[in-house]
């Protein structure tokens, strides 16, 4: 089965064409799919074309199967694909709007050390309709719709490796961005990569001018490779130069994310490098908490330390916070809630 989603507008009015169908239809099908309605829910359409494009496409490429609403309001859910695999969403309502998490993998090849989504490694890429559907419904079921969205805000940093599936990623962007769907500008969506060097230099050529972020976790090379395989492949040296390419072609400020691992890059040598190598950059450093996974063993820095941390790293000239807490109560760690999922299954 195809996913209709992954069609930009003018695909979709190819396919129209092809099936006899006036050129509008089109549109309007477009728009649909962008508000999160399945195809058999199309009552617009004759009851014939919904047919058609039944016998070729997924019905409803993503359904939530599980909600769970945290004390502070935020939603995370289970969602289904079409073959039976299980991604993740997290919803956040913020003062300025409200964020969607979004994954772009079914699990993920790049194992760093501390995350819950590798554990199994790499299921599958989502296609850019998947990714798009993911948004829709989870726009639909709070309420919004094209013109009001209840997503202002997107971050690609679910399950996966949003440069280890680039393709799907940017065309997923594209879709996102059409001024005829959702028309989310790419001021409101950040991306967060491991750092693969090359796709951060690629995508800077994108006219995707969105807000690049980079999971640096530790500022020394053979100590962050001890969390982060990929390090392996690319240094903090040529991250930084990927990172300061991307500015010079956006005018966009880059963020670093920085998760504390207690005795590990909490330490003063981390501090004072990331001092040294971030002061003259214009970025922005974001402290995590470590959420702890059970497979692990890993643990958080505590929370005073945390904030001395960041405010330390702002004495030093940069500028740093401390991210908050979305969701703790409702496994709110990466890939965590796929997981409970899956063990319950195999039980
Ligand atoms: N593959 C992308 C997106 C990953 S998730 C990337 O590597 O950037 C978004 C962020 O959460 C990343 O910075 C990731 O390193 C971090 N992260 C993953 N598991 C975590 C955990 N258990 N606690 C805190 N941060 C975590």
């Amino acid at each position: 089965m195809k996913i209709l989603q992954d069609l930009p507008l003018e695909k979709l009015k190819e396919l129209i064409s092809s099936l006899g169908e006036k050129a509008f239809r089109a549109g309007q099908i477009f728009r649909s799919m962008q508000s999160g309605r399945a195809i058999s829910e199309m009552t617009d359409l004759s009851q014939t074309l919904r047919q058609r494009l039944l016998e070729e496409y997924v019905d409803e490429p993503v359904k939530i199967i599980k909600k769970l609403v945290s004390k502070d309001g935020t939603e995370k859910y289970l969602l289904a694909l079409y073959d039976g695999n299980v991604i993740e969403g997290v919803f956040m309502k913020n003062s300025y709007g409200n964020t969607q998490c979004l994954s772009t993998q079914v699990g993920c090849r790049m194992g760093c050390k501390f995350c819950a989504s590798g554990i199994g490694g790499l299921v599958r890429n989502l296609t850019a309709g998947e990714m798009l559907a993911t948004v829709a419904v989870v726009n639909r079921i709070n309420g919004g719709t094209l013109d009001k969205r209840a997503v202002t805000n997107l971050v690609l940093m679910g399950s996966g490796e949003p440069f280890d599936n680039y393709d799907n990623v940017v065309d997923f962007l594209r879709l996102l961005s059409d001024k005829n769907g959702l028309n989310v500008s790419m001021r409101n969506v950040s991306l967060s990569t491991c750092g693969l060097v090359p796709e951060m230099i690629r995508f800077a050529n994108e006219g995707l001018p969105l807000n690049l972020t980079v999971s640096l976790h530790n500022p020394i090379n053979d100590k962050r490779a001890e969390l982060m395989p990929i390090a392996k492949a690319y240094s903090v040296e040529q991250i930084l130069s990927a990172c300061d390419n991307y500015f010079e072609k956006t005018g966009r400020r880059f963020i670093f994310e920085y998760s504390l691992v207690k005795g590990v890059n909490d330490t003063e040598e981390c501090l004072q490098e990331l001092i040294r190598l971030l002061k003259h950059r214009p970025c922005h450093v974001n402290i995590i908490r470590l959420n702890e996974v059970k497979e692990n063993g890993l643990k958080a820095t505590d929370d005073k330390s945390a904030y001395k941390f960041a405010d330390k790293l702002v004495k030093g000239g940069l500028s740093a916070t401390v991210r908050r807490l979305f969701g703790a109560d409702i496994e709110g760690a990466c890939g965590q809630l796929r997981r409970t999922y899956i063990e319950g299954d195999k039980q």
